[in-house]
């Protein structure tokens, strides 16, 4: 299969974290910035670096960007910009584009745009954060809708030996393990005959609210 290759524009702090991850992942990743110094800093970690507007079509049809799978709008403090060419990445045809919003409006026009998805870095992080401050075995929280998300969420030694059927948190929570993280590697779908090990991570799916009280139970 071919490999997917990753547009960035726009190499902030976002921008430029996202694109070196993507690279660590093993994806090509062209990072396209104004700034020469942000754009030198980097040019020796991506697949390749362009210095230039992001809203300058020509240059962005020259840079064949509607050949790349996906492409990120990182740019979020200057709003014209981030739309500009949101809506250059759209128009040239990419299949996936994504853009970073820093406010409720500026998410709202992105979408408006057609974008397959918008990301608020600061919210959903300050979201992530308090999740974790709160709740001493969880280890990351992702909102996948307004009522579900996903957690994962250390098994606690008073669980060690139990098996899933006996922890039963679809009958008693409403959600479900749908994976165990431990050293030995990742079992995906565990069975209720699967039982809970020594620093095993619970990957949790449910209502937020069913979410809640599982890991009131564990704590
Ligand atoms: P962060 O908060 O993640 O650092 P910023 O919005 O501050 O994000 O940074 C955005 C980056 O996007 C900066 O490096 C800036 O030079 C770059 N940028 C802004 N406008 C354009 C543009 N029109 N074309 C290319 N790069 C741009």
């Amino acid at each position: 299969m071919k490999q997917q290759q990753f547009v960035v524009i726009g190499l902030g702090r976002f921008g430029a974290s996202l694109a070196l991850e993507l690279m660590d992942l093993g994806y090509e990743v062209l990072g396209i910035d104004r700034d020469e110094e942000v754009v030198d800093e980097l040019s020796s970690q991506l697949t390749h670096t362009v210095t230039a507007d992001a809203t300058d079509e020509e240059v962005l049809k020259s840079l064949g960007i509607r050949n790349f799978d996906c492409g990120v709008v990182a740019i979020g403090n200057d709003i014209q910009m981030s739309i500009l060419s949101t809506i250059l990445l759209k128009e040239l045809g990419l299949k996936t584009v994504v853009s970073k919003a820093i406010s409720v409006l500026h998410g709202r026009a992105l979408e408006k745009l057609g974008v397959d998805r918008v990301i608020f870095p600061e919210r959903d992080m300050g979201v992530r954060v308090a999740h974790q401050l709160v709740s001493p075995n969880l280890l990351d929280y992702i909102e996948i809708s307004k009522e579900y998300s996903i957690v994962e969420l250390k098994a606690p030694s008073c669980l060690e030996g139990k098996s899933l059927s006996e922890l039963n948190p679809r009958a008693r929570y409403g959600c479900s393990i749908v994976a165990l993280q431990r050293k030995q590697g990742i079992i995906i779908a565990p069975t209720a005959m699967d039982r809970l090990e020594q620093g095993d991570i619970m990957v949790v799916i449910g209502a937020k609210k069913n979410l809640e009280e599982f890991e009131e139970m564990i704590s």
